[in-house]
């Protein structure tokens, strides 16, 4: 799975078809994406100027907040 650097968020497309120097744009942010690397596949951002958009969504993929709620769920069975 390929995710977006700046906001995590899965990007759709297939990693084998990736090329070094693509650039990508995220449908999350709208972020530029360039290629950096393939195998394994490292993005950069190709707007590092005016990096303005901090509104980070974890609520999609965040595994680690299942663990806090079956954590939760025990206390509320004492
Ligand atoms: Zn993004």
């Amino acid at each position: 799975m390929v995710t977006c650097p700046k906001c995590e968020a899965p990007l759709d497309v297939e990693e084998e078809e990736l090329d070094e120097g693509d650039v990508l744009s995220c449908d999350e942010c709208g972020a530029s994406l360039k290629v950096a690397s393939v195998n394994p596949v490292e993005l950069e951002s190709e707007d590092e100027v005016g990096v303005v958009d901090e509104t980070f969504d974890y609520d999609d993929d965040d595994e680690d907040e299942d663990d806090a709620e079956d954590e939760k769920e025990e206390e509320e069975w004492h």
